[in-house]
């Protein structure tokens, strides 16, 4: 009793709310809507919450953010544009080999810029432009990388030729050579950004000691450099990237194009990921490429996740059945409340120092803000990034909504594409294929650009409110029994949604 007298404005607090250790200790399988994080003290603005994390053993990025690989969510454009703001994508495998090894983009050096020769002509750089959305073009001997240079093409070089002059040959457009500011091999890029910046051109070439062209550098990229400071990068200062495989023998020539193109990280993709297969490719990769970092999963118990992290695994990704797209929980029987997986996992893997990835099932930034003081260190999302202008595939309108294509890896639609889905979730020489996933469409979210920076504001508002200064802070206050959770009842989540209104109009940013 004495506990609850208090006496002169300031003494006792009784107990309150529940540990994450109790939240989760009887068998209930909780989801992101079941519970809700008890506020805590403010003693710093929310701008100032710090939320680097750790994606794998060795790759931190600062912003929690990642796209999946899906078809209808991540290739080359979601990829930049997650990586500029501080997260990462990974590119799908629903695709050839070839094209997904294509998507991986460079942002400092660029190494194989494309480069055309003397002999090519106008429309050639038209060409390029449509095809590449760029026609800055290095021209060389013969057209190609390691050749001499002998000139450069810019939009200010074509952009005021007609129709006709699409056969003119560059050679007499472009600047030649002599009038060329480049710098020498070797250089580094504060070095070769300096040049630029006096130079006052769009693109630096790179040149060896016998005049053969190596490398570019693009200003628009310096630009980008300073207006993007979360962007996560690597120490050759090029966008970081991850792509999704499979663990069949076939996915061993994708891991090969893909570790060429410069891929960063990979994800084993597999919606039950504790198998022999699996553990072999980990094997495997870490025997061949040991510093590539690799992400197993998905698992939602600490026994599947064990013989992950045994295998070698840098990261895990958490999820079955709760994505927006999914039913395997429907039709498999298996799977796990997302909750409840996150902070299993999360809980056992990090005593082996492997990060955890909370993936599927985000249908609100509080959601992402539950992922991570449940353990998680950054979130997977679909839906959430479906339908933005980054996520491939074309607007189409249907009664006059605008809308994108947004569909499950393991739905018929995306398995009868090519093979890569059909490995997510089908044995080989299934006869019958079981859908474990739905094809549908989400309406226009505009670009990723407006929208990841909500959802970083959110979080770090979320974070205030908890008093947690920073993503580390977050966790560390979960283990210790500081943070305090509540359950939610039905009741209660009505009373947290918007209700008793006639009509509203919900805008979020
Ligand atoms: P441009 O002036 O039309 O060439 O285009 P910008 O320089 O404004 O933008 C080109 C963007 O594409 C930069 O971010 C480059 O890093 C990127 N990029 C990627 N590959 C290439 C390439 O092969 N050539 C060029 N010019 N840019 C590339
Ligand atoms: P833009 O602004 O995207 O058209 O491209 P730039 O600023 O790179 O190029 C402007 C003009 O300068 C074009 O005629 C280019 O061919 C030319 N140019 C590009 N790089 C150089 C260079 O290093 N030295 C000189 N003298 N001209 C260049
Ligand atoms: P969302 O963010 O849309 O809720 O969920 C995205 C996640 O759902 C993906 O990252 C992936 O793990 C999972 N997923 C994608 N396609 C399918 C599918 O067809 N079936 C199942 N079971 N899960 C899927």
């Amino acid at each position: 009793m004495a506990d609850y007298l208090i006496s002169g404005g300031t003494g006792y607090v009784p107990e309150d709310g529940l540990t994450a250790q109790q939240l989760f200790a009887n068998a209930d399988g909780l989801t992101y809507n079941d519970f809700l994080i008890l506020p805590g003290f403010i003693d710093f603005t929310a701008d100032e919450v710090d939320l680097t994390s750790a994606l794998t053993r060795k790759i931190t990025l600062k912003t929690p953010l990642i796209s999946s690989p899906m078809d209808t969510v991540t290739e080359a454009d979601m990829a930049i544009a997650m990586a500029l703001m501080g997260g990462i994508g990974f590119i799908h495998h629903n695709c050839t080999p070839e094209f997904q090894a294509n998507e991986k983009f460079e942002q400092g050096f660029i190494t194989d810029p494309v480069v055309l020769s003397p002999s090519h002509t106008v429309g050639d750089v038209l060409e390029a432009k449509i095809r590449h959305g760029f026609s800055g073009i290095p021209i060389t001997e013969t057209g190609t990388m390691g050749s001499k240079l002998v000139g450069i093409v810019t939009s200010r070089d074509i952009d005021f030729l007609a129709e006709k002059d699409h056969t003119t040959l560059l050679s007499e457009v472009m600047t030649p050579r002599n009038e060329l500011v480049v710098a020498p091999a070797g250089v580094t890029l504060k070095e070769a950004n300096e040049i630029l910046q006096r130079s006052k051109k769009g693109k630096l070439p790179i040149v060896n000691d016998r005049d053969e062209l190596v490398a570019i550098i693009a200003r628009t990229d310096l630009k980008k450099n300073r207006d993007y400071p979360l962007a996560s990068k690597d120490s050759h200062k090029q966008l970081l990237c991850g792509a999704a495989v499979g663990t069949r023998e076939d996915d061993k020539y994708r891991l090969d194009l893909l570790t060429q193109a410069g891929a960063d990280v990979i994800v084993l993709d597999s919606s039950q990921g504790n198998s022999v297969y699996q553990i072999a490719m980990v094997h495997y990769i870490k025997q061949k490429y040991p510093r590539l970092q690799v992400i197993g999963g998905n698992v939602v118990t600490a026994a599947q996740a064990k013989n992950l992290i045994d295998a070698g695994v840098d990261g895990l990704r958490v999820g079955m059945g709760c994505g927006s797209i999914c039913i395997t929980q429907e039709v498999m029987a298996c799977g796990r409340p997302q909750g409840t997986a996150v902070y299993k996992v999360a809980e056992y893997a990090r005593r082996f120092g492997v990060p955890v990835i909370a993936d599927g099932g985000i249908q609100t930034v509080g959601h992402v803000v539950k992922a991570l003081a449940l353990g998680a260190s950054t979130v997977m999302m679909g839906s959430l990034l479906a339908a933005t202008t980054e996520a491939p595939g074309e607007y189409f309108f249907s009664d006059g909504v605008r809308l994108k294509k947004y569909r499950g890896m393991g739905s018929l639609d995306a398995m009868e594409k090519s093979s890569g889905s059909q490995q997510r979730y089908f044995s080989e020489g299934d006869k019958v294929k079981i859908a474990q996933g739905v094809s549908g469409s989400i309406q226009d979210k505009g670009s990723i650009q407006k929208f990841v920076p909500y959802l970083i504001a959110g979080i770090q508002h979320g974070c205030q409110d908890i008093g947690a200064r920073s993503l580390s802070v977050l966790r560390s206050m979960m283990y210790s029994g500081e943070l305090k959770f509540e359950k939610r009842t039905m009741s209660a989540q009505i009373e947290g949604g918007v209700h008793g209104l006639h009509s509203y109009e919900k805008r979020l940013y």
